[in-house]
This record gives structure tokens, sequence and C-alpha cells, in this order.
């Protein structure tokens, strides 16, 4: 059938339904649906068997379902990601924290690096990618986050070690040592944010957005919990909200880290906090017994 017909009523409901990006949206569905660009669609047609899954496609985004659920997939890094209900969607903004890494880490070797939360694998899929020989774990607690992360890192076919885990359990952290880094984009809405929420995001787990109060749950008990698990000079990198540049730094002061730096995303927004721990700071000095 004519896609042109089709195409435009789909963009058209959506736009009826108060969707900002709805022409886009209804690209990615043609796309993805078809297998096929959308230029080539309007000169060769649709599929009349693509029009049904498309029209449930197009409703669910009305409904207000996230355009990635719907999909049930999303680029990352340039990596795509599965993804659907049950688990954080990439934000580009986290691309903030895997940059941060690679530019310091680049060109190292064997390196140890652990990714608290890392719900699709998305950080620590990345990460592997471009750091071969690191030695990548990715934690989770969700059984449904982590079954899009065994997905995806079977997709990749890269060499990441998933466990489901309980980041803030003494016990799991206790299994780690002599880590070179830590990344984590850990849950950190404040309360308040919750209660205000986008209705795609709505969609999202709780689990892996809310913080707690004040949004810094998660920065308190990872810090104080797993920079016994780092090597000395060990760096800790984690995603933050916007305003909590500041906050989160104060934290990493406080467990001892130090050369803290805020870095910025695209937007020109505070996004990522890290910190080193320096050589000394949790071995005991020995006495000089000679
Ligand atoms: N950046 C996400 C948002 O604003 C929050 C993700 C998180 O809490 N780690 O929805």
């Amino acid at each position: 059938m004519d896609t042109k017909p089709l195409y435009d009523e789909l963009v058209s409901y959506l736009r009826s339904r108060s969707i900002p990006d709805a022409a886009f949206d209804v690209r990615c569905m043609c796309e993805q649906v078809t297998g096929r660009r959308l230029e080539q669609l309007m000169t060769e047609g649709i599929p009349t068997e693509d029009e049904n899954p498309l029209r449930n496609m197009a409703q669910r985004r009305a409904f207000g379902e996230p355009l990635q659920y719907i999909l049930g997939e999303w680029e990352f890094y340039g990596m795509r990601m599965f993804v659907g209900r049950g688990v954080l969607i990439p934000r580009p903004d986290t691309e903030t924290l895997v940059d941060l890494v690679l530019r310091e880490y680049k060109g190292s070797h064997s390196l140890r690096i652990a990714d608290l939360c890392t719900g699709s694998g998305c950080i620590a899929l990345a990460l592997q990618k471009h750091l071969p020989d690191a030695n990548v774990t990715g934690i989770e607690l969700s059984g449904e986050a982590i079954s899009y992360a065994r997905r995806n890192v079977g997709e990749h076919g890269l060499p990441v070690t998933l466990v489901q885990a309980d980041v803030l359990d003494p016990g799991t952290a206790a299994g780690f040592s002599e880590l070179d880094v830590l990344v984590s984009n850990p849950p950190y809405l404040t309360d308040e944010e919750m209660q205000h929420l986008q209705k795609e995001i709505r969609s999202e787990p709780e689990t892996a957005l809310a913080g707690g109060r004040d949004g810094l749950d998660f920065y308190r008990r990872i810090t104080a919990l797993w920079k016994h698990a780092l090597r000395p000079s060990g760096r800790i990198a984690y995603e933050t909200g916007e305003q909590q540049g500041a906050d989160v730094s104060r934290i990493l002061a406080e467990n001892g880290l130090t050369e803290i730096r805020v870095v910025k995303d695209l937007a020109g927004h505070d996004r990522v906090v890290t910190g080193i721990l320096p050589a000394q700071t949790f071995q005991e000095t020995q006495p000089v017994t000679d």
C-alpha cells in the first residue's frame, strides 16, 4: 500500500494525542517494522501486513509508552541495546560517563572495572568494547533488568560478567577488590522529582530512578561500602543529576577521595562526578620494627 497516507495518519494521530516528536516516532516505527528507510518506503510503498503492527505501535505510543520500549531497542554509544519494560532506557547523557572513563584509561591494560546498577548493561558494554582486555563486571539487583543485560551481552559477544546482587549489601561489595574503576549511574531522582515525572518516565522502573528524599542515598551508601573495593589510586565515576555535582563531590571528599572533578554533559549540565582514592588512605600504617 502507499506509505504516505498511512504515515500522515499516524503522525496526526500522535500529534492529536500531544506526542511531541510524532514524526520522528512514526519514522522509527516504520523503519523498525519494515527494516527499510522511510524515504525508500515512500517510493516503494509499505507491505500491507505491516499496517496493523504499525497501528498497534502508534496506539501504545499515544497512551504514553516510551518509544524505546515499543521499538524494543535503542542506541547507546553507537551500540544497539535491547530494552523494554523493567529496565531503564539508556540516555545520551550517560555517554558522558563512558567518555570520561575512556579518556582517562584508553590504552591502559587489564583494568578491573565494576558497573554498579548496570541495568541494560549499556555502560559496561560500551567500556568493554573500547577497553577490550579490561575485566568488566556489571551488577544489577532486578531480575527483569538483568535479563536485558544478558541479552545485550550475548548480542555484542563481549566478555562482560554479570552478577545479580544488591550493591547496597556489604556482602556484595566484599566480593570485589583491587578495582581500578568503579562506575555507576544509580537511581538519583529526589522524592519531589518522583512526584512530577513525565508520563514516559513513569513507565520506567521506579527502582532505577528513586534515590531517596534528596536523591543522594545511593551515592552515600555505595561510596562508603565500595571504596574498600578500590585499589590504591582507583577511581570512582558517577553519573549524577544536574543539581547534584556539589553534593556528590562532597560525599566523595568525606570518604577520603581526592582529585574530585565535576564533568558537564553536552547540554552544559553537571553530569559526572569523579574522584581518586589516594594510595595510602585505607592502608594501616605499620610501625617500624627493625
Ligand atoms: N537521568 C534519568 C532521568 O532524568 C534518571 C536516571 C537515574 O536516576 N539514574 O530520568
